[in-house]
């Protein structure tokens, strides 16, 4: 039996309100913004709309709950994040369900996404628990030691792709670190976050710890960035506004961490496992429905195999299958919002204009209504085009011949981004060359992007300012004090004797 377009989940709410200080509140103004889902694009809730005086209610609630939280020692903040972890994984099914239906992301893939935050969580309780301090001896003379202290009250801004996960991933190690915090999730898809305080409640997170304040960016992320109180901003999202919130954190020398935008290239050279190569290419740029900051999103093929490649692409393209989000066979879903659907459908004409299509460009067939776009190819893409320079964050691939090494570099760094690259080659040395020689924070050689917890994560160039993951995000969110002991004498210039 065909599924109906856009199924609700039960119990869907129709108000989605803050949190702060431990219980649930309106916006001091009542103010509500329509939250809808982009299959039927119609409204299913309001969620509160905050301001500066939701902001600062939240602000003051951390700060009032800082002294408590930041002295428990480690092992007793790991044990509350590690229920925390168990409260997520208990409600996995719920939470993809939620996701999928808010997103438009495929119902299988939002599962993926329940089970890395449930992770994020268990993860930052090892590592806090395991993490030593510096120390440094100089001789019998001196020792000096490094105590790390958490930060203060940070504001955490998240994006819409994968919104739970990439809360969870600045949640953990805030909390892990001792920071209290206020959380302002992006206003497209506020519906998962509404099931934090339910699980941070079960898990015994104190009242205030942890703050949420919906909004729109412009005006509860602004306050959120303004607010005197909060040292420390950790930002996901777009370029552009990364910039503005560096720019407005300059006066109060905020402390921030930047993980913005992608077009992350794909070499493949001739040498390579093509077939491998292939999946890895399709999964890597049409996954969560091409709205990922690490996608693939230009495919750079070594001249000999350029043709084949690209022929193959296109076919397995037509192949994906386009659905509902919340039918599990489907791999492309919908796409965020008809805000963003008409932007990524603009690339798509550009995309024509500047290049050869040779897969997708439409809405499929049998998807009459929902931000529904087939996977699209583009091939010959010079590298002037805006498909090949432009994030388009939608299921839309670039791809592009290239003679030798030397050119592949080259048109691997042609952006201003920075984030991610990808090598397909069997000859490892030459994979470490690359590796070596692109311009990006992160580099799988015969791999899509397949991450260890452990490993740091974040762009150069316009993609970003500082890594976050592991002892990275840990860094970020404490501040280290050196103490110097003097243990000989101290010796010093006797000024004035
Ligand atoms: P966005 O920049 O429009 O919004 C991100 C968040 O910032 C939202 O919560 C929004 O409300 C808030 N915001 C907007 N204006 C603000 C302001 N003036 N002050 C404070 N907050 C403000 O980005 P988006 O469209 O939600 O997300 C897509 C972008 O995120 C893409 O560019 C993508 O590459 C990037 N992204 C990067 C990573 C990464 O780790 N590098 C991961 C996921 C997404």
């Amino acid at each position: 039996m065909p599924l109906p377009s856009s199924p609700r989940p039960a119990g869907l709410p129709d108000r989605i309100r803050h949190w702060i200080g431990g219980a649930h509140a309106d916006s001091a103004g009542g103010a509500v913004f329509d939250v809808a889902d982009p299959v039927s694009n119609a409204p299913y809730a309001v969620a509160a709309a905050g301001g500066p005086a939701d902001v600062d209610r939240a602000v003051a609630a951390a700060k009032a709950a800082f002294t408590a939280w930041s002295g428990l020692g480690n092992r007793e903040r790991a044990n509350v994040l590690t229920r925390v972890a168990d409260a997520v994984e208990a409600r996995e099914d719920r939470l993809a369900e939620l996701e999928s239906f808010d997103s438009g992301l495929p119902i299988a893939q939002a599962r993926g996404q329940a089970r890395r935050a449930a992770e994020n969580f268990r993860y930052f309780a090892d590592v806090i628990v395991a993490l030593g301090e510096e120390s440094y001896r100089v001789g019998d003379q001196q020792i000096n030691y490094v105590v790390r202290t958490p930060a203060g009250v940070a504001g955490l801004i998240t994006p819409w792709n994968t919104p739970f996960m990439l809360e969870s991933w600045k949640l953990a190690p805030a909390l892990a670190a001792g920071c209290t915090l206020v959380l302002k999730p992006a206003e497209w898809t506020p519906l998962s976050a509404g099931l934090w305080p339910e699980i941070l409640t079960e898990a015994g997170v104190p009242a205030g710890v942890v703050n949420i304040v919906h909004g729109i960016g412009e005006v509860a992320g602004q306050a959120l960035v303004d607010h005197p109180d909060v040292p420390l901003l950790s930002f996901t999202g777009s370029t552009d506004t990364g910039r503005h919130i560096m720019r407005c954190s300059a006066d109060g020398l905020k402390a921030l961490s930047m993980e913005l935008g992608g077009k992350s290239p794909v070499v493949v050279f001739a040498d390579a496992d093509l077939d491998a190569a292939l999946d890895s290419v399709v999964f890597g740029v049409f996954s969560l429905n091409g709205e990922r900051c690490t996608a693939g999103s230009r495919v750079l093929v070594e001249r000999p195999v350029y043709e084949e490649f690209t022929r193959r692409l296109a076919e397995r393209a037509d192949k994906v299958r386009v659905g509902p989000p919340a039918d599990p066979s489907t791999e492309v879903g919908a796409l965020v919002h008809p805000e963003h659907y008409a932007r990524v459908m603009d690339y798509v004409d550009i995309g024509r204009r500047e290049a050869r299509l040779v897969a997708g460009g439409e809405r499929p067939g049998g998807l009459p209504a929902g931000n529904y776009l087939r996977p699209t190819v583009f091939a010959d893409v010079p590298r002037d085009a805006r498909i090949f320079q432009e994030e388009i964050f939608g299921p839309v691939v670039a791809a592009a011949p290239f003679d030798g090494e030397a050119e592949a570099v080259e048109l691997a760094n042609a952006t201003r981004y920075g984030l991610a690259a990808y090598v397909w080659t069997s000859d490892l040395r030459r994979g470490h060359r690359i590796a070596a020689a692109v311009a990006s924070g992160m580099v799988w050689i015969n791999s899509h992007n397949v991450r260890d917890l452990r490993t740091p994560f974040g762009g150069v160039k316009d993609s970003g300012l500082g890594r976050e993951g592991g002892a990275h995000s840990i860094d970020f969110f404490s501040e280290s004090k050196i103490v110097h002991v003097m243990l000989g004498e101290a010796r010093t210039p006797r000024f004035g004797a």
